[in-house]
């Protein structure tokens, strides 16, 4: 159990995420074909790529915050479209929400991080939870973030990965009428959205790391 990360920890965390997108490239390509164009996993394995090189840059005692801001500027600058505006984006969202604690990664660190990330984008991506998109995992989980800002961040993380996979599983259920396949209309039901599987991914990954 720990009671937070510190900044070795966090880089070790964030080339697990990357290792593990990586590695569930065929599915969540597939998951994308289902709904959308199936390039998901392709572009997400791509900007994962770019953000363990952008972490190989950075000095062995770069703070928190720019651990995670270099890592979301990578994936931005190298994936494209709108999977690039919005995952990069989720973990840029760390470069300010994380640098009141930048020795350290927190449970209130990380309710910040994903409180701003959801923020982010819902505004440039225009859609809500809902919709079917990445927002119906993310969003659940910044609020239960909010919620375990006392827990230890293995705690607060394993409840926080937990919510977010509700959320994945949610987003089968759902029409889309934003993102990848909105077009699809009542055929969107009864998968759930590419976009979704990646976040929680993402944060099982912290979670399995941080227990
Ligand atoms: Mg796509």
């Amino acid at each position: 159990m720990n009671a937070e990360l510190n900044q070795s920890q966090v880089r070790a965390m964030l080339l697990q995420v990357a290792a593990n997108i990586i590695e569930a490239e065929p599915e969540l390509s597939e998951a994308d074909r289902r709904l959308g164009d199936g390039d998901h996993g392709i572009g997400m394995k791509r900007g994962m790529e770019a953000a363990v090189e952008a972490l190989g840059q950075l000095p062995e005692d770069a703070p928190v915050n720019q651990l995670f801001g270099s890592f979301g500027m990578a994936m931005m600058s190298t994936m494209g479209g709108a999977s690039g505006v919005v995952f990069g984006s989720l973990f840029r969202a760390g470069t300010k929400a994380l640098k009141e604690s930048p020795e350290s990664f927190t449970s209130q660190g990380l309710a910040d991080l994903l409180t701003a990330a959801a923020e982010t984008v819902m505004k440039r991506g225009g859609a809500k939870p809902g919709d079917k998109t990445m927002l119906d995992a993310l969003v659940p989980a910044s609020e239960k973030a909010a919620q375990v800002t006392d827990a230890p961040i293995s705690e607060a993380l394993a409840q926080v990965a937990a919510t977010a996979a509700q959320g994945r599983d949610a987003s089968s259920e759902m029409i889309a009428t934003m993102g990848r396949a909105k077009t699809l209309g009542e055929r969107s039901i009864g998968h759930p959205d590419a976009g979704a599987c990646s976040v929680a991914i993402i944060l099982q990954t912290m979670a399995d790391f941080a227990a």
